[in-house]
């Protein structure tokens, strides 16, 4: 594994149409790999392939419990990172909707404004060329959304209604419960 730089604000692939994966190969394996070592230096919550500089539709997230369950985690639950990865992926149903600023680790600093559904149902391949589909709330379901976002060229700074800045840049890519 090998940590990737993290393309910024200004450079044109963030704009760019991702081509689909064809290839299931081990360079993909590599890529998502790489990817999740580099989310996790970054402190992020989601990454998209193009925010490495591969123009490919795969992006990952980092899967966290449902918000709204307050509970202690259950027995036989692992705390440590779990991660979603999606090849190809596509939103097949969205519910809800609910404003929050989120971050993008390609712009540092900028927390936008953004309504995304509360529960978003995503169809995607994993790195073996499996077909899937799974459901997701909250902040992961708001990750799922952004990251896919990518794909197509859209970014927080298409999407916000608002800004704030940050004074630091600190956590990118993390929610912010704030009104
Ligand atoms: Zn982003």
């Amino acid at each position: 594994m090998a940590l990737r730089t993290i393309v910024q604000d200004g450079d044109p692939i963030l704009k760019k149409v991702c081509r689909p994966v064809t290839d299931f190969n081990a360079r993909l394996g590599q890529l998502i790999d790489d990817m999740k070592e580099t989310l996790v230096e970054a402190c992020g919550l989601g990454l998209a392939a193009p925010q490495v500089g591969v123009m490919r539709r795969v992006c990952i997230v980092v899967d966290l419990p449902p918000e709204d369950d307050g509970a202690a985690p259950e027995e036989g639950e692992e705390p440590e990172y779990k991660f979603i990865e999606l090849v190809n992926p596509e939103i097949i149903d969205r519910q809800g909707s609910v404003g929050l600023y989120e971050g993008c680790l390609s712009f540092p600093g900028h927390n936008g404004y953004i309504e995304r559904p509360e529960q978003v149902t995503v169809r995607a391949f994993d790195r073996d060329g499996n077909e899937f589909t799974l459901t997701r709330t909250g902040m992961t379901a708001r990750a799922i959304c952004h990251e896919r976002d990518h794909l197509d060229g859209v970014t927080i700074m298409d999407l916000a209604e608002y800004f704030y800045e940050d004074q630091e840049h600190g956590a990118e890519d993390e929610g912010d419960a704030e009104e």
